[in-house]
């Protein structure tokens, strides 16, 4: 956890234009920031900087509370409070951050320090240890003072010119020599075998070389050397692994209810612009759900889509699927009828990560979509009634699904409805009533139990204040996390010469995050990619 003075600054993001392509928060809305997860970390955030968003700068130290603009405008002054969560965790991303926006405000920050001696912009550094101001940092070019070798631990210790320290096991140090002899540089792929490495090895010596690297020489004079920014981001120290992780798998999720205004793009920027694609897989990640608007009511659009990020996840509903009024469906989804909040395909036990929904044609009544956010559902129900939270992430249900489509199936799955991770953070949600299989493997005393406790789940999100309803007309495209949302539709009559149409198309979560790191890289430069490539590149 980042150490926090209780009167630290910090920056806040507002939008000042309409944010690019409405997929940032919506407006300056507390409820946005307060809703987050305690341990919200906005490492990503400052990629919405460059994106027009306007910085603001926070002070609780002050006797009135104060935002100020850190843009060209004069010093603003609001007088309402509310970003108290957030300010704890923003100022340490902020102080990494390459935005020039937010270079400028963190001078500023440093103005007003000077003119008030309690604001706290120092990470303590407490030697030995490592610190704050060894976390990553992903754009300014971090120097070393001092390296050396602490041999009894058998660590390599690094002081930061900034002031902060990082520890290197000499083992880990061994394994990862970037050498010809150790890494296939094509494939950014290690050869040294794990049966040739010293697991114990020792150090013979070391030192920061004339370019500012790490040269080793080891027991067995082999030599290594390390680029001082490939070191930085790779600090054991927890703050930095936090933020590596997140920069690597942008776990932080916004969550929301019935206020939500969906975030939008342009289908035909998101295809052809890395900036455009890159808002709206970020979007895609942290809110669950951007609408895409704007593709040809035509079919084939999903699939070019899923071409952007790469392909798409055949099923056995075909590479794409016709949601339409069928005789003899073979799901329910193929009818007119109402379809009750779910996620799609727990009869797998590796659900689909990603869905897209196009409208080729609308209902002519009804038809509207529903999506809840299972995962803030989730985090209403262990707040109200920990035994169903408890019950739903801990026992085991029978889906089922049977039939012909893209070839004969006949599925079985064992899926917990609310999948935790090993820290109990949600991780995906698998639940559809229709494919709840009659097969209920629980002892006879866990059965009522787990009815109650399923309930309590459903009543949550069927409450209007956390259901999010919207009419998609034809040509407008849904992406949505399907490990995450729980989506809807109301009953339609279609009009008589043509059948509402939609036609969807599964992702996996792999493909996504790979298409963004990658567009990511292409929109802010090698710094923002944490992969090893940025460390070759310069290198040539
Ligand atoms: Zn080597």
């Amino acid at each position: 956890m980042v150490p926090s003075p209780p009167n630290s600054l910090s920056v806040l993001l507002h939008s000042h234009h309409p944010p690019v392509p409405n997929v940032c928060p919506p407006s300056i809305n507390p409820l946005w920031f307060t809703q987050r997860s305690p341990g919200f970390n906005p490492q990503v955030e400052p990629s919405f900087l460059d994106s027009g968003w306007q910085t603001f700068i926070f002070s609780t130290c002050s006797p009135r509370p104060l935002i100020f603009f850190a843009g060209d405008k004069a010093w603003e002054e609001h007088s309402e409070m509310w970003m108290s969560t957030l300010a704890r965790f923003a100022r340490p991303v902020f102080q990494r951050s390459p935005s020039p926006v937010v270079c400028k405000a963190m001078k500023a920050c440093r103005r007003m320090e000077l003119r008030a001696p309690s604001f706290c912009m120092t990470p303590v550094h407490i030697r030995r240890h490592q610190t704050l101001g060894s976390a990553p940092m992903p754009v300014a070019a971090h120097s070393m003072r001092h390296v050396r070798a602490l041999d009894e631990e058998r660590l390599m210790a690094v002081e930061w010119e900034d002031g902060g320290q990082s520890l290197y096991p000499f083992t880990w140090l061994r394994d990862n020599c970037q050498c010809p002899r150790c890494t296939l540089q094509s494939a950014e792929a290690r050869l040294l075998l794990m049966a040739d490495l010293d697991i114990h090895t020792g150090m013979d010596s070391v030192e920061v070389t004339k370019d500012g690297k790490v040269s080793i020489v080891w027991p067995d004079q082999h030599m290594s050397v390390f680029d001082a920014e490939w070191l930085k981001k790779r600090c054991f120290s927890d703050a930095a692994r936090q933020a590596m992780q997140e920069e690597l798998f942008l776990n932080e999720r916004y969550y929301w209810d019935a206020t939500l205004h969906i975030p939008q793009a342009d289908f035909q920027e998101v295809l052809h612009d890395d900036g455009a694609a890159l808002a709206w897989l970020l979007a895609l990640r942290r809110v669950g759900i951007v609408h895409l608007k704007g593709a040809p009511a035509e079919q084939g659009q999903v699939a070019r889509l899923a071409e952007r990020i790469g392909y798409l996840r055949l099923t056995f509903y075909g590479h794409t699927w016709q949601v339409q009024d069928k005789s003899m469906a073979n799901n329910v989804a193929y009818t007119s009828g109402k379809l009750s909040l779910h996620t799609d395909y727990p009869a797998l036990h590796f659900a689909p990560g990603v869905q897209f929904l196009h409208c080729i044609n609308q209902a002519k009544e009804g038809g509207e979509s529903e999506a809840v956010d299972g995962f803030h559902m989730a985090e209403q129900l262990q707040r109200e009634d920990p035994e169903a939270f408890r019950t739903l992430t801990s026992l085991h249900v029978d889906f089922t699904d049977t039939g012909t489509d893209y070839c004969d199936f006949m599925l079985q799955s064992k899926n917990r409805i609310i999948d935790v991770d090993s820290e109990g953070k949600v991780t995906r949600i698998n639940y559809n009533n229709a494919t709840r299989d009659s097969v209920l493997d629980l002892p006879l005393h866990q059965v009522q139990p787990f009815y109650r406790a399923l309930r309590a789940y459903v009543d949550i999100m069927n409450r209007p204040e956390n259901v999010v309803t919207y009419t998609m007309k034809p040509g407008d495209i849904v992406t949505f996390d399907n490990w995450r949302l729980l989506h809807g539709r109301k009953s339609y009559i279609s009009r008589p010469d043509r059948l509402r149409h939609l036609e969807g198309a599964y992702l996996d979560w792999d493909e996504v995050m790979s298409r963004l790191r990658i567009v990511r890289r292409n929109v802010h430069g090698d710094a923002w990619a944490s992969d090893k490539r940025s460390h070759l590149h310069r290198k040539i």
